[in-house]
């Protein structure tokens, strides 16, 4: 089963803090390099690169546990 990560801004981005965008991955993703769903970037063009190649499935405990699986 192969499932890709789509950008929901309003849903998963925190604009909270002043310069920084927060991306908070859904359950069932994370970034490929460590075990993390989520991540700081300093501009929209940052943040659109890392969607498209930096995001893959995850099936750790913390998300199956938010999936309900
Ligand atoms: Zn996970």
């Amino acid at each position: 089963m192969t499932k890709k990560y789509k950008l929901n801004f309003a849903r998963d981005v925190d604009t909270d803090e002043p310069g920084v965008l927060i991306l908070n991955l859904p359950a069932g993703f994370r970034f490929y390099d460590e075990l993390c769903h989520t991540r700081g970037f300093e501009s929209r063009a940052e943040l659109n690169d890392a969607v498209k190649w930096a995001v893959i499935p995850c099936d750790c405990p913390e998300c199956q546990k938010y999936q309900g699986a």
